[in-house]
């Protein structure tokens, strides 16, 4: 399972494609991509493989300079096209992919409903975006709705998150799974693991458990999960092997 994001001038798909190809050998079911233009989200995923699906599904022929890919290994809902990530809210303003296990997500997920939430998916995955719907009723900003959100998580996650009214970012965030940042020249990277952005970038900025980023195509900060305290962080140059 993997994550890829990118934000900058390049095709964003072209850019994820060949990222989630480098992450093929930490194996998968299903595939997805987001990528967002003038305000639009474009949702394409699916079971399978990605030559197969980028064929099928025309992951190559994407909208957009920004943009999120996943790929999936199912723990929560069997591997299906709806099942596949990104997933998203009941607005469609927030889509999110995830690596990982959210433990309390039953008890989130009857709550949600409760509230008038309707779910598509049989992912665990899928509460968190509703999650994020639900507290951005109660914030200043969406950032501080997704720190409320995910501090009610328990479990595992790396995420990639996009919401279509912040136009020049992207959120990624890592407890318990891994999540690199590749910092560019007027554009940045994503990842779960470095590979999947060297061909661009060999400046990366290590995320640990309980922090997130937020990038956009000429900056990246990294924050504390709990707190929203900036967090000062190196930046490695890795070796090109
Ligand atoms: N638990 C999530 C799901 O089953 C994410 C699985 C993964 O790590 O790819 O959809």
């Amino acid at each position: 399972c993997g994550i890829i994001g990118y934000i900058g001038e390049r095709s964003a798909c072209q850019v994820i494609v060949k990222g989630l190809k480098r992450l093929e050998y930490r194996g998968y079911d299903s595939v997805g991509i987001v990528t967002e233009e003038n305000g639009k989200l474009h949702i394409k995923k699916g079971a399978g493989r990605i030559d197969e699906l980028a064929e099928k599904l025309g992951l190559l022929e994407m909208p957009g300079k920004r943009g999120i890919g996943h790929t999936r290994w199912a723990t929560h809902g069997v591997p299906n096209d709806v099942n596949a990530h990104p997933q998203t809210d009941c607005s469609g303003k927030i889509a999110l992919v995830h690596n990982g296990i959210i433990e309390n997500y039953g008890e989130i997920k009857e709550e949600l409903l409760a509230k008038g939430h309707r779910f598509e998916s049989d992912t665990d995955t899928e509460v968190i975006a509703h999650l994020i719907e639900e507290e951005l009723k109660s914030s200043e900003s969406f950032e501080e709705a997704m720190r409320k959100a995910l501090l009610k998580l328990k479990g595992s996650f790396a995420l990639g998150i996009i919401y279509t009214e912040e136009p020049d970012r992207l959120y990624f965030v890592r407890n318990e799974s891994p999540l690199v940042l590749g910092i560019g020249e007027g554009e940045n990277f994503a990842a779960s693991d470095v590979p999947a952005f060297l061909e661009y970038t060999n400046r990366a900025v290590f995320l640990d458990d309980g922090e997130y980023a937020v990038i956009t195509k000429d900056s990246h900060v990294v924050k504390k999960l709990s707190t929203g305290e900036v967090i000062d962080k190196p930046v490695y140059e890795v070796e090109w092997t």
